[in-house]
């Protein structure tokens, strides 16, 4: 489609302007894929900001004003947010209109959602897998979602057309898009990003309960891996607060296989065991390099 096409949505609200909310407006102006886009957010700091940056046509607070005629739906808040959303707009949501969102847990976001919204109304979640740890509006830019991947997992029964037009908008956004079965995209999240900000919420906290003796140092000295940890632990709180309760069981499978790895590795070291330690970290060297090949470091 080039710019003088009829945009993908004549209307869309974008319930949370923050990092994702606000990324996906400004890609959507910048390839002409909505009409109209209409921001809605708690506080007026946001919403004033979404407009001052231009990431959205018109900004209001109340989630029922704002899907009023829309297209497409997009919850952008954190996901323990979306219920409220879903409850306070769904009897002001048009017939044949698309909701969708860009949560990072989606077993409980379908579960959340589908006895909320009437009959008629498309639900097909999704996850654009790019961020960083920044939020707000003002962190949003249209470069994000660039060569990585988007996960959709509509529910059974989901509407043909509805996927159809979710996929082109996310690869209009510039990603390569990827439908799952919702159980199955928790578990695979809970490996490649769940546990690894728990991991970093704890080393990070860990280091900071550490006596004051040492503390300075580690500042000085955080180049030594402590560093990357510390980006990763800066992720927004209520946002990581949600998924962690939203994905429990698979964070906790996940979390029984890490600590027993953990107590392997203890047992290791305290044994002077190196070929344990050695056989382990030849093989995560060769899974950075199968990362790095699938063009995700
Ligand atoms: P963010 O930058 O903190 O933005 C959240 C937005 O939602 C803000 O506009 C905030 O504005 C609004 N908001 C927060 N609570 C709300 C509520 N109860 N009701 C209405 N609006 C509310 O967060 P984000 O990083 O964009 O993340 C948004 C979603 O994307 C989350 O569900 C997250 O799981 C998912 N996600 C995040 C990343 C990432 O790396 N950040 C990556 C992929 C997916 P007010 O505070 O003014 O209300």
């Amino acid at each position: 489609m080039t710019k003088n096409e009829s945009p993908l949505f004549d209307r869309v609200a974008l319930i949370g302007v923050g990092l994702i909310g606000a990324s996906l407006g400004l890609v959507m102006k910048r390839e002409g894929l909505a009409g109209h886009v209409v921001g809605c957010a708690r506080s007026q700091a946001t919403l004033d900001k979404a407009l001052e940056l231009g990431i959205v046509d018109e900004a209001v607070a109340d989630p029922a004003a704002a899907v009023k005629d829309a297209d497409l739906v997009m919850l952008c808040t954190p996901v323990g947010a979306f219920a409220a959303a879903a409850a306070a707009m769904a009897e002001h949501l048009k017939p044949g209109a698309i909701v969708s969102d860009v949560g990072s847990v989606k077993q409980a976001v379908i579960a959340d959602l589908t006895p909320l919204l009437p009959e008629g109304v498309h639900l097909v979640p999704g996850h654009p897998i790019a961020g960083t740890e920044h939020s707000g509006p003002q962190a949003g830019f249209a470069d994000l979602f660039k060569g990585r991947w988007c996960i959709l997992t509509p529910p059974e029964g989901a509407d043909a057309g509805a996927v159809e037009k979710l996929s082109h908008l996310w690869t209009r956004a510039g990603m390569e898009v990827e439908i799952m079965d919702a159980e199955h995209h928790d578990v695979v999240l809970a490996v490649t990003s769940h546990l690894p900000h728990l991991i970093a919420y704890t080393i990070v906290g860990t280091a900071f309960d550490l006596e004051e003796s040492i503390m300075p140092e580690v500042f000085k000295f955080a180049a030594g891996g402590f560093r990357d940890f510390t980006r990763i632990a800066a992720s927004d709180p209520v946002m990581w607060r949600d998924i962690f309760l939203k994905n429990s069981d698979a964070v906790l499978d996940m979390l029984s296989c890490f600590t027993a790895d953990l107590d392997t590795l203890k047992h290791a070291i305290r044994q002077g065991d190196g070929k344990t330690l050695e056989d382990l970290f030849t093989r995560t060297r060769a899974i950075r390099k199968g990362v790095v090949e699938a063009h995700q470091d």
